[in-house]
């Protein structure tokens, strides 16, 4: 094998510069030429890819977001889609191929090693819902940010008596909610995984406040079956005595875009040089993360057939500190 690619694919998460840079770099000391593809897996149908040198990936280490960009590619989830994606590959020499996404994306490179295309997929996402990788890419910057909100909010919470609910990412995972709500010191804490309904959460804040706290903070994730404008409208016809000020507050794509802190940048270094390493040696058809403090390979068979868990302990515990 002499000639790889690398892409970043799905939801942006910070750190992706850094894997491509490591890609890129590790993978020359390695003896590859490394191409990066735009745009995820659509810039691979599309052919639209471009060799990278070690200068191209300069001063990038520190940037949020993806410099290959990413899409949503419908037509790779069809064998059509990714016999033409093969193609693409073949006709400028390149032999194998490091993914740096998600689920979804991670799913995408297990059907490209099914039809025989090497991939070594890199566990990046700000929702940390991989098997595979305890830790995922991106999200201990994007929890940091909802934190550094969560905690402006609690202090002008405390000042107004107010209730915050706070709306942070996740469609189908209430990771983020979870442990920035731990971190935040939330008073509820609302995922997708566990269905509450806006009665007993309006409770626990009643009774937050006859436990005499001066405020009420609610991490929402936005996957929820109710999202925090929902919750908010709810508490304000139904609940007038509170005895709170309800409020509502969506961080939206904010938590994405930042600037990726030391342990995103380092992970995503040694991911990345990971990746190259198992295609310099041979290997693909697997997932690159961190599993109890090392670096580890697993099949992408079992990544795409395993869904992550929430640690049910984790919510009992948010629950018992918010007292
Ligand atoms: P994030 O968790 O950050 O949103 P993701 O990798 O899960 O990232 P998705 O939008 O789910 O993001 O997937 C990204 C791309 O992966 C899709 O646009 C599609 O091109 C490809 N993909 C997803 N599912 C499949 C599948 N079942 N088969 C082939 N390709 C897929």
């Amino acid at each position: 094998m002499q000639r790889i690619a690398v892409l970043t694919s799905g939801g942006d998460a910070p750190g992706m510069n850094a894997a491509i840079r490591s890609v890129v770099r590790t993978g020359i000391a390695h003896g590859f030429e490394v191409y990066g593809v735009l745009q995820g897996y659509r810039g691979c149908i599309d052919g639209v890819m471009k060799p990278l040198t070690a200068r191209d990936v300069g001063g990038i280490i520190q940037l949020g977001g993806t410099i290959l960009g990413s899409a949503r590619a419908l037509e790779f989830k069809t064998e059509e889609g990714r016999r033409k994606a093969i193609r693409e590959f073949y006709q400028r020499g390149i032999e194998g191929l490091v993914v740096i996404g998600g689920n979804g994306s991670q799913t995408g490179a297990y059907a490209l090693t099914e039809m025989g295309f090497p991939v070594v997929g890199v566990a990046s996402t700000i929702d940390n819902d991989l098997t595979g990788s305890e830790m995922t890419i991106g999200v201990d910057t994007a929890l940091n940010i909802a934190l550094e909100a969560i905690d402006r909010l609690k202090v002008t919470a405390s000042s107004h008596h107010r209730v915050f609910l706070v709306e942070v990412m996740g469609r189908d995972c209430g990771y983020l909610a979870l442990m920035s709500g731990i971190a935040g010191g939330a008073e509820a804490i609302v995922i997708p995984e566990v269905e509450v309904n806006p009665e007993s959460i309006a409770l626990e804040i009643e009774h937050a406040y006859e436990r005499g706290k001066s405020h009420g903070l609610i991490v929402v994730a936005e996957g929820a079956k109710y999202n925090a404008q929902t919750l908010a409208s709810y508490f304000r016809e139904h609940h007038k005595d509170l005895g709170f000020d309800v409020r509502a507050t969506t961080l939206g794509h904010v938590q994405r875009g930042g600037t990726p802190g030391a342990f995103d940048r380092i992970l995503a270094t040694r991911l990345a040089a990971e990746a190259t390493e198992q295609l310099a040696q041979g290997r693909s058809g697997v997932l690159i993360g961190l599993l109890r403090g090392e670096i580890t390979a697993t099949p992408l068979s079992e990544v795409v057939a395993n869904p992550k868990p929430l640690d049910p302990k984790l919510l009992e515990l948010a629950k018992v500190l918010a007292m």
